[in-house]
């Protein structure tokens, strides 16, 4: 991964990305990432369980859906957290820096994915900040290191063309061991490129609970969620037409915390 470059790589065995359905229309000045004119909430994001269908592949039958189908696009814009400024060098900027370029270059060999330096040009927003305190199961409070969350939005990035797009803010707190960091990021990249949902094995970088040693690559059986998951027709990144209540400027959207119409995962 360059630092602070733009990274492109095709996803070797998924399905190339659908022609047509990019912002590749209106001539030279098409740019991949084009950053948000304006945005609007599409539907309050909950994560659902598909009807079930057998030959699914690894974990694919364990992921949820939204209301509005799969969250996954054919391309991915990624901002990450830049260091403070003005402050100097600091190691643990440095070491979180190192594990998000790290894990996101795991996904970038598998998935298209290009670095923005502009937040209003991502679809993955990426925070260097630990998350709340969360409930596990039973109620109890869990500390986690890393959280996703996924909104639904329509999304203005040309005049008058609105399409339907995941918008993901990903937390990872800097409290952490360089490889338990890369292992956190990796996972929490994986729910905000679709993978909604946690492998039932351990050894997965999706595992809902990190096995002893920590995953700093996706698995076969990760990729092949991945694959399958990519395989599956989608409405998002697809043109739709304008929303109808008044638009949110790019800047209103959350910075780093969910609003209540947000579905998260650790
Ligand atoms: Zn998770």
């Amino acid at each position: 991964m360059l630092l602070g470059g733009a990274v492109w790589a095709q996803a070797p065995g998924l399905a190339p990305a659908a022609s047509g359905q990019g912002w590749s229309a209106p001539g030279p000045a098409a740019q991949p990432c084009p950053r948000a004119l304006a945005v609007q909430t599409a539907a309050v994001a909950q994560l659902l369980d598909p009807p079930p269908r057998p030959g699914i592949p690894a974990y694919g039958a364990l992921l949820q859906t939204s209301g509005l189908g799969w969250p996954r696009l054919d391309q991915w814009c990624v901002w990450l957290e830049p260091p403070a400024p003005g402050a100097g060098p600091n190691p643990w900027e440095q070491r979180w820096q190192g594990a998000l370029e790290a894990a996101l270059a795991s996904w970038a060999a598998l998935l298209p994915i290009r670095r923005v330096q502009d937040p209003a040009a991502a679809q993955v927003r990426v925070w260097r900040r630990r998350p709340p305190l969360g409930r596990d199961g039973s109620g109890r409070s869990r500390a986690s290191h890393g959280r996703a969350l996924l909104s639904l939005m329509v999304v203005e990035r040309l005049p008058g063309r609105w399409r339907l797009e995941p918008a993901v803010e990903v937390l990872v707190g800097p409290g952490q061991r360089a490889e338990a960091l890369q292992a956190t990021a990796l996972h929490e990249l994986g729910h905000a490129f679709g993978l909604w949902g946690h492998s039932d094995n351990p050894a997965d970088a999706m595992a809902a609970k990190p096995g002893a040693l920590p995953v700093l690559a996706p698995t076969a059986r990760d990729r092949a969620s991945l694959a399958w998951l990519y395989a599956q027709p989608t409405a998002f990144g697809r043109p739709t037409a304008p929303p109808l209540a008044p638009s949110q400027s790019p800047q209103e959207r959350g910075q780093g915390e969910g609003d209540q119409k947000a579905q998260q995962l650790h």
